[in-house]
């Protein structure tokens, strides 16, 4: 079911993604060569809870931690773990989640570790930049398929892979919600976005093929050539003229331009 939100709802959304971003903010000085992924969840967590919300993740379909945490070719639904340390030159994707009075935000950020290679960099900023394309079309009378367009066309000519196995969604009081918001063209436009609905975008990209692999774990999707992935989201409010970003800080919308 596509939910509209009241104005009501739609401020505890608001409250939910700036304690989100405020979450991924704080973390980013964290993510440096030598700390594990366990332990960068538990700092996840711990800022979460000190914002006065829950992690949307934990317990989520039986995840066992506040962030799903993917290092190079993992693709998304990294777990945390006290053996997986961050080195030099990797690139770690930070997927979270906050609940604000039953209410949802989740996005994610890729970072750098130390310092990584050219290829690694251009990546991670350009998937970034591939959601700020891809909600330049997510305003109401467009359809939800218009924004996946924009951002195959913007990806396409650097020759990266575009994750089709997973998609953005629909978010309200449940995580997951409709529509589906796929990052690739389809045939169909798909649903008609209407004025405050709320979405994630997040574009998941990779260096070389398109095609991911379930890891072994039974959560972490990994690409399927090895080669690295990065992972872009925010949680949007659909309006007539522009989105709002509701999962970014007021000096991140005034940098990326965007409401
Ligand atoms: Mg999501």
């Amino acid at each position: 079911m596509v939910t509209i939100k009241s104005e009501h709802e739609i401020e505890l959304m608001r409250a939910a993604g700036l304690a989100l971003a405020t979450v991924h903010k704080q973390l980013e000085e964290y993510v440096k060569p030598g700390i594990s992924t366990f332990e960068l969840d538990r700092i996840c967590e711990k800022l979460i809870r000190g914002l006065g919300c829950l992690p949307s993740f934990k317990g989520y379909e039986g995840f066992p931690a506040s962030a799903c945490i993917s290092v190079n070719e993992e693709v998304v639904h990294g777990i945390p773990s006290r053996n997986r340390i961050l080195r030099e030159g990797d690139i770690v994707s930070i997927d979270t989640g906050t609940i604000y009075k039953g209410w949802q935000s989740d996005a994610a950020r890729t970072h750098a570790v130390g310092k990584v290679s050219g290829e690694a960099r251009d990546l991670i900023d350009r998937t970034r930049q591939s959601f700020f394309e891809g909600i330049k079309m997510a305003v109401a009378g467009n359809h939800v398929n218009d924004i996946g367009r924009a951002i195959e066309d913007y990806i396409s000519p650097f020759g990266y892979g575009i994750v089709e196995d997973l998609v953005g969604h629909g978010i309200g009081q449940e995580m997951h919600e409709e529509p589906e918001v796929p990052n690739f063209t389809c045939a169909r436009r798909g649903m008609k976005l209407r004025k405050n609905m709320t979405i994630a975008v997040e574009p998941m990209i990779n260096l070389g093929t398109w095609e991911v692999i379930e890891g072994g774990n039974g959560w972490t999707y990994v690409t399927a050539d090895g080669k690295y992935s990065a992972h872009y989201e925010n949680t949007l409010l659909i309006r007539e003229e522009e989105p709002e970003v509701l999962s970014l800080l007021p000096e991140e919308k005034k940098l990326y331009g965007v409401k």
